[in-house]
C-alpha cells in the first residue's frame, strides 16, 4: 500500500474544488497518521474519542482533529479541549453536554447535525423535521459554546451510484433549505460533509465541503 500515491490521487480530484480532505485514521497507528501528515495532510478524522485524544497527545499539534462517530455524552470531555469539528451531533441531549464540556474550557466548539439519508435504519442521524425543531427549540437558542456549522450525512451502503446520489442531493437540499431559513446566532450553513472511500466523486459533484476519506488512504481496516 503507497499512501503517498493515494494521497496523490485524492488531492488531484480535490484540486479547483471548494471541498477539504478529512483523513480517516481509525484503528490507524500513530506511525502511519505521520506519514499521511508528512505528505501534507492536516486533517484527521476518529470515530472514537478516546483514541482520538490518544493519537491528539503523540502528534504534531497543527493537526485539526475532526470528530465523525457515534459519541457518547460521556465521552466528549476527552475530546471538549481540542477538537476542531464535531461531524455527528444527532440530538440535543448531546450538543447540551458539548455546550457544557465547551464552556469549561473556554472555548466554542463548532459540530455539524448528522442527517439522516440513507434507506437503511442502522445509520445514526436526524430527519428534517427533528432538526428544524432541534434549531427552533430555546435550549439550543441559549446554547453559547457551540456553533452549529452544517450538516453531515452518510449514503446507503450500496453499488447503486444513483441512489447515493439522490440521497446526497437530499441532503444538500436540506443544507440549501435551512441556509436560506431564518436561523439563531449559533447557526451558520458552510460546511457539508459526505462522501467517503467508495463515493467522495459522487459527494463532490453532488456539493460536499469535507470528505472523509479512510481506506482509500490508509488501506482496509483490521478491527481484529
Ligand atoms: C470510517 C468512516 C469513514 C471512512 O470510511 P472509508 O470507507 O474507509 O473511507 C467516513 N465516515 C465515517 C462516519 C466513518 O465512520
Amino acid at each position: 500500500m503507497d499512501i503517498k500515491n493515494n494521497i496523490k490521487k485524492i488531492q488531484d480530484f480535490l484540486s479547483g474544488k471548494p471541498a477539504r480532505l478529512v483523513a480517516v485514521s481509525k484503528t490507524k497507528p500513530a506511525e502511519l497518521i505521520q506519514k499521511a501528515y508528512d505528505e501534507g495532510l492536516r486533517i484527521f478524522g476518529e470515530n472514537k474519542a478516546q483514541e482520538l485524544s490518544e493519537k491528539y497527545e503523540v502528534l504534531p499539534k497543527d493537526i485539526e482533529w475532526h470528530m465523525i462517530g457515534h459519541l457518547q455524552r460521556n465521552k466528549v470531555k476527552y475530546i471538549a479541549p481540542f477538537v476542531t469539528l464535531i461531524h455527528s451531533v444527532d440530538s440535543l441531549r448531546l450538543l447540551k453536554e458539548i455546550d457544557k464540556q465547551a464552556q469549561k474550557n473556554d472555548r466554542v466548539i463548532d459540530c455539524l447535525l448528522q442527517v439522516h439519508i440513507a434507506e437503511e435504519d442502522t445509520k445514526f442521524g436526524l430527519s428534517e423535521e427533528e432538526l428544524k425543531e432541534m434549531l427552533a427549540s430555546q435550549e439550543f437558542e441559549a446554547m453559547k459554546n457551540i456553533r452549529i456549522v452544517g450538516l453531515m450525512g452518510m449514503a446507503t451502503f450500496t453499488e447503486d451510484q444513483d441512489q447515493i446520489r439522490r440521497e446526497f442531493k437530499s441532503l444538500k437540499n436540506i443544507f440549501d433549505r435551512l441556509a436560506q431559513m431564518e436561523t439563531p446566532v449559533n447557526v451558520s450553513m458552510e460546511e457539508l460533509s459526505m462522501g467517503m472511500s467508495g463515493d467522495y466523486e459522487i459527494a463532490l459533484e453532488e456539493g460536499s465541503t469535507l470528505v472523509r476519506v479512510g481506506s482509500a488512504i490508509f488501506g482496509e481496516r483490521n478491527y481484529a
